[in-house]
Order: C-alpha cells, then sequence, then structure tokens
C-alpha cells in the first residue's frame, strides 16, 4: 500500500480526531458560552469513526490522537477504544492517545491504560481554583486535579498543555512548573490562536508571545535547547538545575509547518489537512456511499494530495491576521 506523503514530501502518519464538538467546559479562548453544537445526526457514529481511523491506519498513520470538544464526554467513547486498540495489539498503531480537560478522567483513566494508552495530554491553565472556573466558565479545578491523580496512578504519563495567556496566568508560570516536577508531568505552553469568533481586541489583549515567557524562564534559570521532537509541533528546553523539561507549542513566533506529519477529522468527517487553513474535503459522504473502503480510500489520496504548505496566523503589526472561522474545539485541538 502506498504512503499517504503530501505534495511537499510529508509523510503523513498523525491523525487526530475529534469525537464530538461538545463540552462540559467552555473555556473563554476556545468556545463561546452559547455554542450551537452540532445536530448528532450529522456526527459520524462510532462504527463510522472506527472505520475512518482503520482506514487511515491502513494508509500509514501510526500515531492516533482523540479529541474534541472533550472526548470523554462523548456516549460510549470506551466502546471506540476498545475496538480501536486492536491496531495497538497488532503492532500497525504505534500510539493511541488523548486530549482532554480531565474532568472525566477519573472514571474513565484505568479503562483507557487497560486499553493500551500511555499518556494523555490533560489541559490545564491554572492552579486557582476561582480562576479555573472563571477560565473554564464551567469547570471545576477538583474535579480535574481528581482525574489527573487517578490518570498517574493508572500508571498514564500525564503532560499538562497551558495556554498562555496575558493577564491571566503570567504569575503561575513558576508555581506551574514547580507542581509538575513535584508530581512528575511533562509541561507544554501554548500560544492563544485566532479561532473562532472573537474580537481581535480580546485575542491580541490574551497573546502571550512564547518568547516573552521563555525570557521569564530564563531570567531564572539556565535553559537548553534540545533538538528532541516527540512528532508533534512542540520544541523543548531543559531546565537544567532540575532536569525538568519545558515544552513550546508556537504557532505565532516559530511557524513549525515544514515538519507537520499530520491531519485532523472533526466529529462530521471534514478532513481538514492544515488547523489554520479552511481547506476541508468530505469523508462522511464516501464513508456512506458504501460498505467497502475503497471510495473513502480515494478521497483521502486526494485531499492528502492537496495538503496546503502551512497555516497564516500572525499578529504582528497588532493586527491578527490569518484568522479561521473555525472554533478550536471544531477542528479538534
Ligand atoms: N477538551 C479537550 C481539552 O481541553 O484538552 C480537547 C480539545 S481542546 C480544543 C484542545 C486544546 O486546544 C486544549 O489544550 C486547549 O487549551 C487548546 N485551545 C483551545 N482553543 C485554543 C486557541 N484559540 N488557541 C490555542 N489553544 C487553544
Ligand atoms: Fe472544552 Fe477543551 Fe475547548 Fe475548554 S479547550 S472549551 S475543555 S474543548
Amino acid at each position: 500500500m502506498t504512503p499517504l506523503i503530501d505534495p511537499f514530501a510529508r509523510p503523513i502518519t498523525y491523525l487526530r480526531v475529534s469525537a464530538t464538538d461538545r463540552c462540559d467546559f467552555r473555556c473563554t479562548y476556545c468556545m463561546a458560552e452559547h455554542m450551537q453544537f452540532l445536530p448528532k445526526k450529522d456526527l459520524l457514529t462510532l462504527e463510522e469513526l472506527d472505520r475512518l481511523c482503520s482506514t487511515f491506519i491502513r494508509l500509514g498513520v501510526e500515531k492516533l490522537r482523540i479529541t474534541g470538544g472533550e472526548p470523554l464526554v462523548r456516549r460510549d467513547i470506551l466502546t471506540f477504544f476498545r475496538s480501536i486498540s486492536r491496531h495497538l495489539e497488532s503492532g500497525a498503531l504505534k500510539e493511541l492517545t488523548l486530549t482532554t480537560n480531565g474532568s472525566q478522567l477519573a472514571r474513565y483513566a484505568g479503562d483507557l491504560a487497560a486499553l493500551g494508552v500511555r499518556r494523555v495530554n490533560v489541559s490545564l491553565d491554572t492552579l486557582d481554583a476561582a480562576k479555573f472556573t472563571a477560565i473554564t466558565r464551567w469547570g471545576r479545578l477538583d474535579q480535574v486535579m481528581e482525574g489527573i491523580r487517578a490518570a498517574k496512578a493508572a500508571g498514564l504519563r500525564v503532560k499538562i498543555n497551558t495556554v498562555a495567556l496575558k493577564g491571566f496566568n503570567e504569575d503561575e508560570l513558576f508555581p506551574l512548573l514547580d507542581w509538575c516536577a513535584g508530581e512528575g508531568h511533562d509541561l507544554t505552553f501554548i500560544e492563544v490562536m485566532p479561532m473562532g469568533e472573537m474580537g481581535e481586541e480580546m485575542r491580541l489583549d490574551q497573546y502571550w508571545p512564547l518568547k516573552d515567557l521563555r525570557a521569564r524562564l530564563a531570567e531564572r534559570f539556565t535553559l537548553t535547547d534540545l533538538a528532541e521532537r516527540t512528532g508533534g509541533p512542540a520544541r523543548y528546553v531543559r531546565i537544567e538545575a532540575t532536569g525538568q523539561k519545558v515544552g513550546f507549542i508556537t504557532p505565532l513566533t516559530h511557524n513549525f509547518c515544514e515538519s507537520c506529519n499530520r491531519v485532523r477529522v472533526t466529529c462530521t468527517g471534514e478532513l481538514y489537512m492544515c488547523l489554520g487553513q479552511e481547506d476541508m474535503a468530505d469523508l462522511r459522504a464516501p464513508l456512506r456511499a458504501s460498505e467497502g473502503d475503497e471510495l473513502l480510500e480515494e478521497a483521502i489520496r486526494a485531499a492528502i494530495a492537496h495538503k496546503p504548505k502551512g497555516h497564516d496566523f500572525d499578529y504582528s503589526r497588532q493586527k491578527v491576521a490569518g484568522q479561521v472561522s473555525r472554533h478550536m474545539s471544531h477542528t479538534g485541538g
């Protein structure tokens, strides 16, 4: 089977799938408070999601990340993990993982670990309960902390993803580092991206460039850049004093598109070749058009042949450029 290679000679080996656009939180930078969610009938069924992922795996995808919305609020999501984990057993899939807000981890961590999940990314922007509720609108910090503890207890490696937000968590840089070091969690910071309608002013107000965050770290610690990449867009530094590794995902200050190996599928079967572009291919129609996977495979190959070179996000000159109208929860962050 010919593997998936895009026009810029990048092999596509990493698929991110949004299992649902729904979520039990309403993080201010991600969703509006009153979101219009997709009608349930438009969603791929769990069986269709399995067929779709299995086809990508047949075409060479080795790493699968389930995201959303909040993947763990999708009803029966464990059924999907259970069935897709057969590809881990066969060796075709090297890694099955998820990005979660952590609210349901206490319930699911043990089962996920038993099914072969080894790592989870948990999004956490603050360690302060009141600030947590302010940023997530509906979330409770203690519930997420319980979930993180359950993940650790189940043997899952936890990576904390923190969106760097000016005026919100600047003062928690060192407390977050210390907490992660103490708990043995990896920590990665993310620059806030212009996704979803949200006043330009608000985006620019929120934007805390990671080069500034890094400079703050460097005032206190000696940092060494690491060549290491984990198949994702993060770049890492090591804090020499403690050996702790910190990741930076910098779509704005450092474009990482040249090494992009991934594509994304939404919960309705839209294939986005690039997170930062509007271009997409519908996979639901070919999926539903026949019981075999030939049409689906053809549609995937045709789409990959049009994967764009990169995104156009840019905040320079105090303007938000390259904005895409989809919310992050739609494409799957
Ligand atoms: N609900 C899960 C969670 O929060 O981890 C998975 C989906 S969420 C959309 C995935 C990641 O995208 C989270 O780490 C979240 O902080 C991040 N995110 C959401 N909107 C963003 C934005 N506009 N810019 C940068 N990161 C964003
Ligand atoms: Fe939900 Fe994750 Fe978006 Fe927050 S970032 S609203 S938890 S999908």
